[in-house]
């Protein structure tokens, strides 16, 4: 084994290829369209040939716009130091709308560059964060709310394909001004799911004007009790934390949220006030991996349950599973049932395991490799993504 030091790679360009045509349902009042770009993936080149991959939960068009803004920041960096580069990103661009477009792009390009170390190292990059705690994460399998005969269907469905964990939320879950309906979605997912599989529900409260108050939580957390739920993920508006200490004080049913948040700061008041049982920190939003490992860490330091909530895409997915792997007692990562992003753009897809687990990838860096043909189907020139 050769003991020299390893040369700096620079970063040569930033490629943005935003993914639409197939965007899925969001279950937002305002609903996604399958031809708007909601992710968009980034694709780190340098003077090496090695190119990263990370992936940012926002329009395409404003990742475009943050890639060249941060420009004169990434241009000729070392790409072999993720956490100072994008650290670099963030302290310069703290008085240019912090915690919006910027930080979301950042945190694709902190994704890729954790995976260019890998690949240059040969190493996971769960290892390269510290150590590998887990080599399997189990899915919970992410569904829209449905009406309750559907939602029945639908959770039997993914079941049948090796599920053993489900989330439920947004739809007309909170927003028919009916708790006999809302308690009937439920107790249809919980007969689909079995009594045996986790079963989480998301109301989905940062949808716009959303309707329902602490009052409504309060009750509906009791009710969900009886269904043996898992969490009760944002029950109340984003920014109502007074309410979220409340109800997290006398749900019987743990409390979920911190999705929206970004930026490792946002977290702190959150953890210090007791707002939430578990946070889930967003990896192509939050800051990327070097952000979301502090703010899982700081979690496990308060006694707060961390599961991430990169789903939208198959490398949201992979940084979370590689997370997973580096942080004790991470036992469920997020998956989107039925989106192409996830399923649809990689070489090897993901697969469950015989016990409906999902095993972490442990080849160099992120350990998935894009699939030149099947993004053809998303985004107009895929080969942006690739070394030429
Ligand atoms: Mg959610």
């Amino acid at each position: 084994m050769t003991k020299a030091a390893l040369p700096p790679i620079r970063i040569t360009r930033i490629e943005v290829a935003p993914l639409f045509g197939e965007s899925p349902k969001g279950g937002w009042s305002a609903e996604i369209k399958p031809e708007d770009s909601i992710h968009a993936l980034i694709a780190v080149h340098t003077d090496a040939g090695l190119v990263g991959h990370g992936s940012v939960f926002t329009d395409g068009r404003l990742v475009q716009a943050g890639v060249q803004v941060l420009e004169p920041l990434w241009r000729g960096e070392n790409a072999l130091e993720p956490e100072r580069v994008s650290e670099k990103l963030h302290q310069n661009t703290f008085w240019m709308g912090r915690g919006g477009t910027l930080t979301h792009t950042i945190s694709g390009i902190d994704i890729a560059l954790w995976d260019i170390l890998g690949q240059a190292t040969g190493m996971p990059v769960g290892r390269l964060l510290g150590g590998t705690y887990a080599t399997r994460v189990l899915p919970y399998c992410s569904l829209l709310m449905e009406e309750p005969a559907l939602m029945g269907e639908v959770v039997a469905q993914y079941r049948a394909q090796g599920f053993r964990a489900f989330k439920i939320g947004w739809g007309p879950f909170g927003r028919r001004d009916s708790y006999a309906n809302d308690e009937a979605i439920i107790r249809a997912a919980r007969d689909a799911a079995g009594p045996n599989n986790k079963l989480f529900v998301d109301p989905g409260a940062s949808d716009a004007n959303w309707p329902n108050g602490l009052k409504w939580a309060l009750r509906t957390a009791d009710m969900l009790a009886n269904y043996d739920i898992g969490w009760f993920e944002e029950a109340l508006r984003p920014d109502a934390i007074d309410d979220f200490c409340h109800l997290r004080r006398h749900s019987p049913v743990p409390i979920a949220g911190g999705e929206v948040l970004t930026r490792r700061q946002a977290f702190l008041p959150w953890l210090q006030r007791g707002a939430f049982d578990i946070i889930q920190p967003d990896v192509t939003k939050c800051g990327g991996i070097s952000e979301q490992r502090r703010i899982a860490w700081m979690a496990d330091d308060f006694g707060v349950k961390y599961v991430g909530h990169g789903w939208n895409t198959a490398l949201g997915l992979a940084a979370d599973l590689q997370l997973a792997a580096a942080l004790p007692n991470v036992d469920l990562v997020e998956y989107i049932g039925g989106s192409p992003y996830v399923d649809g753009i990689l070489e090897t897809p993901f697969v469950l395991d015989s016990e409906g687990y999902l095993p972490i990838p442990e080849s160099p860096g992120l350990g998935v490799h894009l699939s030149r043909e099947k993004l053809a189907r998303f985004t107009p020139d895929p080969g942006v993504l690739f070394a030429s």
